[in-house]
């Protein structure tokens, strides 16, 4: 007989346990399955940064989902690092976009112009002025455009707090194999394993590339997400550290508070394969170094390689499907999926235990796919 639970989640990343925590604080009872641990899917690889304005950009359909998402951080981290009883690094000490030419001021002049229209703060930085923020940046750069309000967390940190709060709510989260099938049984549904099978009023699709390995009775096509690699390296930075997430045309770096700098990331159509390449380290070195010359005197502490779940407009695929009553999807986050958990994980625990539809969930539907 299978395990019956009302909520059945695939998929323990970063979007499958803010659901599963937020879904258990509110009194669901909750099952999230993976086919390895918490946390080593694209999680594991992600920066962490916060950063709506840069990430989504001005006429982005993401915009709102992300400003939003953001605004969830401040009042969420609390609860969770409370749960789960564990440190979460979360800094919103902002975001420096450097240029290296006066063709790249004026898009900074015009994004500045637009978020002061937002109603969000952002500042335009000469030479000396970029430089009095970060005395490390190389000659090369001509000035800079800063949003304080964006920031950054640790993504592993992040991932360890969600899954222990939301066991700490009852939550079990459990390694089972590959899921390979979701089908109706009656008014609920059964999901395949390669070791057994579960049972639940609802079922969550949260499985980041991998979604469309999962067979959906009555889908027309599996869910269009597809892996995109990206690689992230760990300096052990010496000397004073950076103030804040810093951005080039070519690279970011994020400052974590224990020295290390975390500098991401290449993009590559590589399918499944999740290695860490000599090109990519060295392509990343080169252009956070061009940046921070003094980056060349830092130690090497290891690459991380993550695929990041790409839809095939690359927005998120979020809501219910249409083939398979009762069942959901919350996948494709693609390149932000740190930033839109929290209101993913809101969105979803709405609609599921309150029958509440978001308008942002027009966006997002999964049947602009199609039948799925
Ligand atoms: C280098 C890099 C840097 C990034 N930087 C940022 C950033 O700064 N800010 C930001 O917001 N985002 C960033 N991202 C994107 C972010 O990491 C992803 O959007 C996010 O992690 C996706 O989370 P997820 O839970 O959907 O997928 P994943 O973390 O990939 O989790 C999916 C889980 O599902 C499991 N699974 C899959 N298929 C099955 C199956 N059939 N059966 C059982 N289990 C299954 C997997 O094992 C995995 O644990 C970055 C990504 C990379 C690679």
């Amino acid at each position: 007989m299978p395990v019956s639970r009302d909520i059945v989640v695939v998929g323990a990343g970063i979007v499958g346990c803010a659901i599963a925590y937020e879904m258990a604080r509110r009194g669901a009872s909750v099952e999230v399955v993976d086919m390895r641990a918490a946390g080593m899917g694209a999680t594991q690889a992600a920066a962490g940064i916060l950063a709506p304005f840069i990430e989504a950009g001005e006429d982005s359909p993401l915009l709102d989902f992300a400003v939003r998402s953001l605004d969830l951080f401040d009042r969420l981290l609390p609860d969770v690092a409370r749960d789960s009883g564990q440190p979460i690094l979360y800094r919103r000490t902002g975001t420096l976009e450097v240029a290296a030419d006066d063709r790249r001021m004026s898009r900074f002049a015009l994004t500045a112009r637009r978020l002061e229209q937002r109603g969000v703060r952002a500042t335009l930085l000469d030479a000396a002025g970029v430089r009095g923020e970060e005395p490390y940046l190389s000659q090369g750069v001509v000035g800079g455009l800063l949003v304080p309000s964006q920031g950054f967390v640790s993504a592993p940190q992040l991932l360890s707090a969600l899954a222990a709060a939301a066991r700490r709510h009852g939550a079990q989260l459990v390694e089972r194999g590959r899921v390979r099938r979701v089908r109706a049984d009656g008014p609920g549904l059964v999901v395949e394993t390669e070791r057994g099978s579960l049972s639940g009023d609802r079922v969550v699709i949260a499985a980041g590339s991998w979604s469309g390995g999962i067979e959906v009775d009555g889908a027309e096509q599996p869910a269009p997400v597809r892996p995109v690699r990206g690689q992230l390296l760990h300096l052990e930075w010496v000397g004073a550290p950076l103030k804040r997430v810093t951005w080039s045309e070519r690279c970011y770096l994020v400052p974590w508070d224990n020295g290390t700098l975390l500098v991401g990331a290449t993009s590559e159509d590589a399918g499944f394969d999740e290695r860490a390449t000599a090109a990519g380290v060295h392509d990343l070195l080169q252009a956070a170094c061009e940046i921070v010359p003094h980056g060349w005197t830092a130690g090497f502490a290891g690459a991380r390689v993550g695929l990041r779940p790409a839809s095939g407009d690359e927005l998120p695929i979020i809501g219910p499907s249409r083939a398979l009553p009762n069942l959901l999807y919350a996948t494709g986050h693609y390149r932000s999926g740190i930033l839109l958990a929290p209101l993913t994980a809101q969105l979803v625990a709405d609609l599921v235990l309150e029958n509440r539809a978001d308008p942002l969930l027009a966006q997002t539907a999964p049947e602009r796919f199609g039948l799925l």
